[in-house]
């Protein structure tokens, strides 16, 4: 789907996959003026499909589009597209357990244009790609590396954007955590740089032993995660205690050595809900409870693979059907 002034939202068509012309001067190219989106249609029990939670990827589009000075997408169409996209390739939706269709919406800024000022024209397109479980059967604890060195996001920035800026400066942070051994990278705040933030690609949540759970406020620096908004929900309507607030590393550190803290999970589209186990930094490194997945991480990791699945009640209304 294209936007111009004098068209509007036109020329809305699924095509198949292939190389495309822009022109060396458009916009995206030089000030990354780029937005996206990353979604999964599962199938349903009964051999239909559906989106979880769409709406919401609609919603964090629009925003991003905003704090990205780019012309938002209508929810409606955005939905609809995928929609749309989904029922015409639902063939390609994975049978095997975990497997699903990976959606990618994304937008650039298609204008030919070369002064730095918001694009008038824009591409917006979506891509699925069909995926596997990525953990077979439970999901293994990983290593976080908790750099000291890059942040991802500084206040007044686009950390809560989802725009490739901020996976571009977040890459280097993701091969250092890798160069030491680790899985993912763990990022602090940028301006105290002792707050816990989020991963390169995940937002991440803490169990303590008196059964209570704690992630980091969204405060304009971390992606709002649309699995953690859910399990935030899920995990409250289990009567569990649910606490949005500030969590230093300092004082991970400690509660993980005292034994108050006993499970951490990281969670995001792409693998759910992820135990960890390990945390490395630069002064040393620490485990969390038995190193494994715990308890409540798999509790929670199970009630909303079911949910999404179709396989347990959805009492919220989660799931759009589209086929
Ligand atoms: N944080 C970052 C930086 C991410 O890229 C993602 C993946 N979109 C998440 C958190 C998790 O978000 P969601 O649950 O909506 O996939």
């Amino acid at each position: 789907i294209r936007y111009s002034e004098r068209d509007g939202w036109h020329d809305a068509k699924i095509v198949a996959r292939a190389p495309f012309q822009m022109d060396s001067a458009s916009a995206v190219l030089h000030y990354a003026q780029e937005i996206f989106e990353g979604m999964k249609a599962y199938r349903l029990p009964d051999g239909g499909a559906a989106l979880f939670r769409p709406y919401e990827n609609a919603a964090r589009f629009r925003r991003s589009a905003e704090r990205m000075a780019m012309v938002p997408l209508p929810e409606e169409l955005f939905v609809e597209s995928v929609r749309a996209l989904v029922r015409q390739e639902a063939g390609w939706i994975p049978e095997i357990d975990g497997g699903a269709l990976y959606l990618r919406p994304f937008m650039i800024a298609s204008e030919v244009f070369l002064g730095v000022k918001p694009s008038a024209e824009y591409l917006y397109a979506v891509i699925a790609s069909s995926v596997g479980a990525y953990f077979k059967g439970n999901a293994p604890a990983v290593t976080l590396w908790v750099t000291q060195e890059y942040t991802r996001a500084a206040p007044g920035g686009t950390g809560a954007a989802k725009c490739g800026g901020n996976y571009a400066s977040s890459l280097i942070a993701q091969a250092e955590a890798t160069r030491n051994g680790c899985d993912q990278v763990l990022f602090l705040d940028a301006i105290e740089r002792r707050w816990i933030e989020e991963l390169g690609g995940m937002n991440i949540f803490f169990v303590f032993d008196d059964g209570s759970i704690a992630t980091p406020p969204l405060t304009g620096t971390i992606l709002p995660g649309i699995t953690r908004d859910s399990l935030i929900t899920l995990a409250r309507d289990m009567g569990l205690e649910l606490r949005e607030e500030p969590y230093a590393i300092d004082q991970c550190r400690a509660d993980a050595e005292s034994g108050r803290l006993v499970e951490a999970f990281a969670c995001g589209t792409a693998a759910v809900v992820t135990p960890i186990g390990t945390m490395k930094m630069r002064d040393g490194d620490f485990s969390i409870g038995s190193g494994g997945p715990g308890q409540t991480t798999t509790r929670l990791r199970q009630a909303l693979i079911d949910l999404q699945r179709g396989t347990a009640p959805d009492p919220h209304g989660w799931l759009e059907r589209v086929l």
